[in-house]
């Protein structure tokens, strides 16, 4: 069944421009902006501009040129926020969560890239 898109997300709202963002990158595909409730001293979500509500919709539904532009617009962040591993950085941590078992709070697919501490196990256990 195909993913019915919530046009009035928080990320849609901030896409047209009806809520402030702290943006860092735009692309003609991307935008990334820092997170209002951040999790690290970097923490950036990288989300495409097309409507997709989560990453395996995205990875199926959209274009090739969106998924290169997404895809390297994430990296560019990387690069800016300084963290690269081996390059200068000390790495970082990329996430997304989807649904209800990732605990996606946004229906709007996003990536996060979180940096500047050691971001410890990789899930809690319970
Ligand atoms: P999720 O749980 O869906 O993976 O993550 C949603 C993220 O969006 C959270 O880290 C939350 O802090 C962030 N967020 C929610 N509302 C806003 C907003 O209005 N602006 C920004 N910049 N981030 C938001």
């Amino acid at each position: 069944m195909a993913y019915a898109y919530d046009d009035q997300n928080i990320f849609a709202k901030i896409l047209r421009g009806e809520i402030p963002n702290n943006t860092v990158l735009e692309t003609e595909h991307t935008l990334a902006f820092r997170d209002i409730a951040p999790k690290a001293p970097d923490h950036v979500l990288v989300i495409p501009k097309g409507p997709y509500v989560c990453f395996d919709h995205f990875c199926n539904d959209a274009s090739a040129e969106e998924i290169v532009d997404f895809a390297r617009a994430a990296g560019q962040v990387c690069k800016m926020l300084g963290c690269e591993p081996g390059h200068g950085g000390e790495g970082f941590r990329a996430i997304t969560n989807a649904g209800e078992d990732g605990v996606q709070e946004v229906p709007h697919y996003h990536l996060h890239i979180l940096a500047g501490r050691p971001m410890g196990p990789m899930l809690l256990m319970r």
